[in-house]
């Protein structure tokens, strides 16, 4: 290695001082970097020099900064107005639109002027870092380095090595990440690297779901938020990162890939982006806002438990006795029987499978079936869900019930793996396959997913907590119904599941 990220008078230079470049400079020079900064847009840079001393001065106000280190930080960054002031810098962060080409071009432009073993980084979200490297005249030290929005708050930064980019250079940004008080974890190049692509799962199995009918964006948020503990539901994010930036990178990524069933775009979010529902930016996405508040229409009250007859399947055992608890609390009657009587509600409760194969499955009466999903508990918010032939007034009896003591339902039509399931499953089945490519380790994964995302698992420690075996079940079903490659469970979860291992098991 020759350059040293820990030496004092380190010179970062950031190309691009958008969003990304104005953040990557401002931890830099907190990190006692000397910082050199250049757009091609007149006054971008100047005006990025004065939002990071404005974000430095409210650090010192809020007491998480001294003055004087502030100050210093703030000292230590430089405009340059051309890409030829960056000669002395020991590594360059370029963070310039998403655009191969032109991000080739400023490479090229770069390499031409700096030292023959300073470090190229890149803080591209979904194009190939290999791919930018070989343009390069020296791709062995060129790396990815990517970044979190808002980069001050999001610690997570990527290292990721090219097929040709030395361990010199990863050694070095990781440093380097430190240096700038940020969590660097090293990636392997793949499409989407690793936070990107797990984060697929999310909200394309969320806009898949929404296309398909089987609930509205609004539900589907609430179920990811109050059953399976996510910060934010997919629609809101979608809303928060944009779909003009989500949409193409999520295409990005399946163009890598050859077109991977995984990663398939949604036709839905590719109609609103075209529509300029961009999200909050513009003041409609999913939501609408007013004043920069997101509009969230008002959940419909439940309807009011006025008794009923209900048979619990006996297919899991710990939910029937959950779910025959909840009916008799709620005043309702058990139906104990074998099989169900004429006059009962039924419930089942389907591990990837949708209420309508349950039914058939266990020979029950579609007409008066709902399923409920009982993967995420019971306790914060209940999925119950249709067969194409339930009746009005099982669905309203089911409810009622499940309502009944305070804990909101939502009714879906039919799905196998109704919605949490369905898109926990997603997210698992890209973990274990960005684990089984070596894109990262097992440990990593999880880290990078919690640090870069806010969820509350990472995807191998969440199949973990459901159970390797269930989410198998889960896949198995998603696949067995749509017939689609993209749900085909991913070896990694098949052979842990059959040993009875943690996900998080590497190869020995
Ligand atoms: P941005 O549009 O806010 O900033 C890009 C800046 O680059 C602009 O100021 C523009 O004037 C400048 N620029 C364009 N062409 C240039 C050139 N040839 N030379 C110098 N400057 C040039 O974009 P951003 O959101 O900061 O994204 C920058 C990069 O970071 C992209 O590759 C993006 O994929 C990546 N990224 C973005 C996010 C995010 O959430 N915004 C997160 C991680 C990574």
């Amino acid at each position: 290695m020759t350059r040293d990220a820990t030496q004092p008078n380190l010179a970062v230079g950031v190309v691009g001082a958008g969003t990304m470049g104005r953040g990557i400079a401002q931890v830099a020079a907190t990190g006692g970097c000397t910082v050199k900064l250049y757009d091609a847009k007149e006054g971008a840079a100047t005006e990025a020099v004065e939002f990071v001393s404005r974000m430095l001065k409210r650090a010192v106000e809020k007491g998480r900064m001294e003055a004087a280190d502030a100050d210093a930080a703030t000292a230590r960054l430089k405009l340059v107005d051309a890409v030829s002031g960056f000669n002395d810098c020991d590594v360059v962060i370029e963070a310039v639109i998403e655009d191969m080409e032109i991000k080739c071009k400023v490479f090229a432009e770069i390499e031409a002027v700096i030292a023959e073993d300073a470090v190229l980084a890149t803080n591209t979200s979904s194009l190939s870092v290999t791919g930018i490297a070989s343009a390069c005249s020296r791709p062995e030290r060129v790396a990815g380095f990517h970044f979190f929005n808002p980069v001050p708050l999001m610690p997570l930064v990527e290292v990721i090595s090219g097929v040709k980019t030395e361990d010199w250079v990863t050694d070095f940004l990781v440093d380097l990440g430190i240096r700038m008080g940020r969590q660097p974890l090293r990636v392997a190049d793949a499409p989407g690297f690793l936070v990107n692509q797990v984060g697929r799962g999310y909200t394309i199995e969320a806009a898949h779901l929404v296309s398909e009918g089987v609930a509205d964006f609004v539900d589907v948020d609430r179920i990811m938020r109050d059953a399976a503990g996510f910060r934010t539901g997919p629609f809101e994010l979608l809303d928060l990162t944009a779909l003009d930036v989500t949409h193409p990178a999520t295409v990005e990524i399946y163009e890598q890939y050859f077109h991977e069933p995984r990663f398939r775009p949604s036709a839905l979010m590719n109609t609103r982006m075209q529509a300029g529902l961009l999200g909050r930016k513009v003041g409609q996405g999913f939501y609408v806002y007013e004043d920069g508040k997101q509009v969230v229409p008002e959940e419909a009250a439940p309807p009011k438990f006025d008794g009923g007859k209900f048979w619990v399947s006996r297919a899991l055992a710990d939910a029937h006795d959950a779910l025959a608890e909840i009916v008799r609390s709620a005043g309702g009657e058990l139906d104990t029987g074998e099989r169900p009587a004429d006059d009962s509600v039924i419930l089942v409760t389907p591990l990837g499978d949708d209420a309508t194969a349950a039914a058939v499955e266990q020979a029950l009466d579609a007409t008066r079936t709902l399923a409920v999903d009982v993967l995420f508990g019971l306790d914060t918010r209940r999925s119950l869900m249709k067969t194409p032939l339930t009746t009005p007034e099982a669905t309203r009896a089911a409810h009622a019930v499940l309502a009944a003591d305070g804990v909101p339902v939502t009714v879906l039509r039919d799905s196998p793996g109704f919605v949490a399931q369905r898109i926990v499953a997603m997210i698992v089945n890209i973990g274990a396959s960005v684990a089984q490519q070596g894109i990262a380790t097992p440990e990593d994964i999880d880290k990078a997913v919690k640090l870069g995302l806010n969820y509350p698992h990472g995807p191998l420690g969440f199949g973990d907590a459901l159970g390797a075996d269930k989410v198998l079940r889960v896949l198995e079903g998603l696949h067995r119904q749509y017939g689609d490659p993209r749900y085909r469970p991913n070896p990694w979860i098949r052979r842990r599941a059959q040993l009875g291992v943690s996900l998080l098991t590497a190869e020995s």
